[in-house]
């Protein structure tokens, strides 16, 4: 199946920001969405707007971190629509703070959301992928992906870890199976409240000025699922114009 239309597209952290801004695009274009996310209230609320507006969405509380609620999620999925075509790794957390301030939990935190997650989407989807010999993994990775800056070197071994995983999983299973990385630069959301340092949150405050809306993002992600069964769009950087 080519394009959006008709496709059953799967996306993790849809309660906000690029995920719910690429949930509304690709509903308006046809898609069935099933959206996850920990804020079920706020998941209830979109699925009852792209309903409202004649889309199909579906949703389930997920937490990424937790390899049963991914399976759990992608069965769900599944069984309301019969395939996955897309699965759309989106979830992600960002507490920046210098190395030095030792704040291992949020190590963790962002490790098990932005590491974990990402590997628990492939192990729930690519199984249903193999068995029906095609699909398509949407990894979404960042700038810092592709550079590190003080305060974000976690953070930014995270999106590197997306961008080796995405690569390697191409490698082993492009033929069938398509695998796109979508790294965007700073873009409006609610990522940077979960930052719980005050430097690293000012720092932020000033760089989110030139940040572009995240429907910019979610026309990267359209893009890469509408190009044709034998294209796969390795990797988009979507950035403002304005940065450095
Ligand atoms: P938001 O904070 O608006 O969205 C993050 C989403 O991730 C939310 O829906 C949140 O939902 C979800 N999420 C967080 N933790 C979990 C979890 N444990 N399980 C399931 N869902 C979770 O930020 P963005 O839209 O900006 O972030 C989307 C992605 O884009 C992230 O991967 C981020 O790293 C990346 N990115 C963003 C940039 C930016 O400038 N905004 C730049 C580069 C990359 P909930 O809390 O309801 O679970």
């Amino acid at each position: 199946m080519s394009g959006i239309q008709g496709k059953v597209i799967a996306i993790t952290g849809a309660s906000s920001g690029i995920g719910e801004a690429t949930a509304r695009l690709l509903a308006s274009r046809g898609a069935h969405v099933v959206l996850g996310a920990r804020r079920v209230d706020r998941l209830e609320s979109l699925t009852s707007a792209i309903r409202a507006q004649g889309g199909s969405a579906r949703h389930q509380a997920l937490d990424v971190g937790k390899r049963e609620d991914m399976e759990a999620f992608m069965r769900f999925a599944r069984e309301e629509h019969g395939r996955i075509d897309v699965v759309i790794n989106n979830a992600g957390v960002m507490p920046l703070s210098k190395l030095e301030a030792l704040k291992v939990d949020e190590w963790d935190r962002m490790i098990d959301v932005n590491i974990r997650g990402v590997l628990h989407g492939i192990a729930a989807g690519l199984p249903i992928m193999q068995a029906q010999r095609s699909g398509q993994f949407i990894n979404v990775s960042s700038i810092g992906g592709h550079t590190v800056v003080p305060t974000a070197a976690v953070y930014c071994a995270t999106k590197y870890a997306v961008i080796a995983i995405s690569e390697g999983l191409r490698q082993e299973v492009g033929g069938d199976i398509r695998v796109t990385v979508i790294s965007p630069g700073v873009t409006t959301s609610e990522l940077a409240e979960s930052i719980s340092d005050e430097g690293a949150r000012d720092a932020m405050r000033e760089y989110r000025r030139i940040a572009i809306p995240p429907e910019a993002i979610a026309r990267s992600i359209a893009f890469a699922i509408e190009q044709p069964d034998d294209v796969d769009v390795n990797e988009i950087i979507v950035r403002p114009t304005a940065s450095p």
